[in-house]
């Protein structure tokens, strides 16, 4: 980036790029049309928040009740958010996928500026992002980008492979197209499906999304096959997906693990073969959920380390490798936290109160934060793992005795609670993000 800041930079062409979906009302172009031009010179502090997502929309509106002073700006490139919770449940036909969609029209009636951008630079000492031609100071920076797919960590599944074998791990397209193939696909076909290395999104995600695909197998074609490919020989709620496999879907779901050949090394997608050091699996429907980071930006703006993920003080969120820049959400190094919309949200929260306290000359108070993951083996059973966090030693640990997963050997109406319990989850974080 080569401009200089100066005291009152060009507003963003039109005031914030024209939202031009036509879910979104003419509150909300006006809204953002009607934004005042933006200059450090004014005396409320500046917050941009860059990423709409669960952990950047929360963070905006939150930092907004806190202290209506502060001039929050949200920057985000899609007009319309598609939630990946419960886009499992799209993939085998349990859901529409437009019951994923949200649009910023809350945030906007909260007053908070929404400019529909993508963020191409972030220039730490200046202070400033920058979109094109047009560049924005801050005075604190919230980056919450989500994750990137790396590309090149699996020989031969790049961009093109995967507009033929979906990883489904961003919701949208890539959903639906997984969706399709599964439909699309005879009965006595076979699904294969491949899980990372930690640390990615979701720890349990691939393994509801085995347990709702096999559901469907069982359901509409039950001569089929699913393999699960893992590079793991442990995972999330183990114990419990299991139990609910040898229940739900015995001789259907094989679970593959590290030890037994499940690390993938080469993708061909012209055959729809999977290569591991143990042999090769061709499949009819293919899902690879490959190696994951930190949202691109993140890298360009400094504070991703080599691991590609942010390192942050547990207190603040705010990098370890650039001041006055905070990372939340899947983005961030959050110690014993896993990659969860549950996750995102806490620390948006507790990320968002201390930008304020930060903002005030004030010393922010250590946190604690809950996270709980749900995930479905069937519809109807619903299971949890859940525990409470707070920074030791510069990271965000557990509390030990804080949580737990639910019991084994649970009745089929506790499942089933915990199924509906998932479910208001999902409308409650989706309500308090966008809503
Ligand atoms: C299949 C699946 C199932 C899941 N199920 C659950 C579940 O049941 N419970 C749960 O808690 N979590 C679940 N998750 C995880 C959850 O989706 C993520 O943890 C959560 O979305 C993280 O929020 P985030 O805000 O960090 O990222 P995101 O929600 O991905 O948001 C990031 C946003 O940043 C924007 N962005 C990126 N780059 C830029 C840029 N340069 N400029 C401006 N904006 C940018 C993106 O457009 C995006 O809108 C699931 C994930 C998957 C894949």
């Amino acid at each position: 980036m080569t401009a200089t800041p100066s005291p009152r930079p060009p507003p963003a062409r039109g005031g914030g790029a024209p939202i031009s979906s036509a879910s979104l009302t003419r509150r909300t172009i006006l809204a953002v049309l009607a934004a005042p031009a933006i200059a450090r010179a004014q005396p409320a502090p500046r917050v941009i928040v860059v990423g709409g997502g669960f952990a950047g929309a929360t963070a905006a509106r939150f930092l907004r009740r806190l202290n209506p002073n502060i001039d929050v700006l949200l920057i985000e490139p899609n007009a319309i958010f598609t939630a990946c919770p419960f886009s499992n449940e799209v993939i085998a036909g349990l859901r529409d996928i437009d019951a994923q969609r949200f649009i910023y029209d809350g945030l906007v009636a909260d007053r908070i500026r929404v400019m529909q951008a993508a963020v191409t630079a972030i220039d730490p000492t200046q202070r400033s992002v920058a979109f094109g031609s047009n560049r924005l100071l801050y005075d604190r920076l919230i980056l919450a980008p989500g994750i990137d797919i790396v590309w090149d960590a699996l020989p031969g599944y790049d961009e093109a492979a995967a507009n033929r074998i979906p990883h489904a791990w961003k919701a949208g397209e890539q959903t639906i197209l997984l969706q399709r193939q599964l439909e699309a696909m005879p009965d006595g076909g076979v699904v294969v499906m491949s899980s990372p290395p930690n640390p990615y999104r979701c720890p349990p995600g691939p393994y509801e999304r085995a347990s709702l695909i096999a559901w469907y197998l069982k359901t509409h074609k039950p001569r089929s096959k699913l393999i699960l490919l893992d590079a793991k020989d442990a995972f999330s709620k183990q114990k419990l997906f299991q139990e609910a496999w040898q229940q739900l879907y015995p001789g259907l779901l094989e679970w593959v693990s590290l030890s037994d050949g499940g690390k993938v090394t080469r993708i061909d997608p012209a055959t729809n073969t999977f290569e591991t050091d143990f042999g090769s699996h061709k499949a009819d429907v293919a899902n690879v959920i490959p190696p994951q980071r930190a949202g691109a930006i993140a890298t360009a703006a400094g504070v991703a380390d080599r691991t590609g993920w942010c390192p942050i003080d547990p207190v603040t969120f705010e990098s370890k490798l650039q001041p006055n820049i905070h990372v939340i959400g899947d983005a961030a190094i959050a110690g014993a936290m896993p990659k969860s919309a549950f996750a995102a949200n806490a620390q948006a929260k507790v990320c968002a109160e201390a930008v304020a306290t930060l903002l005030a000359g004030d010393t922010p108070q250590e946190p604690k934060l809950i996270n709980t993951c749900y995930s479905l083996a069937a519809p109807g059973h619903g299971f949890s793992v859940a525990g409470v966090y707070h920074p030791t030693g510069g990271q965000l640990t557990e509390i030990e005795g804080s949580g737990g997963t639910s019991p084994l050997d649970a009745s089929s109406e506790q499942r089933a609670l915990e199924a509906k319990y998932a479910e208001a989850w999902f409308k409650t974080i989706a309500n308090e993000t966008f809503g």
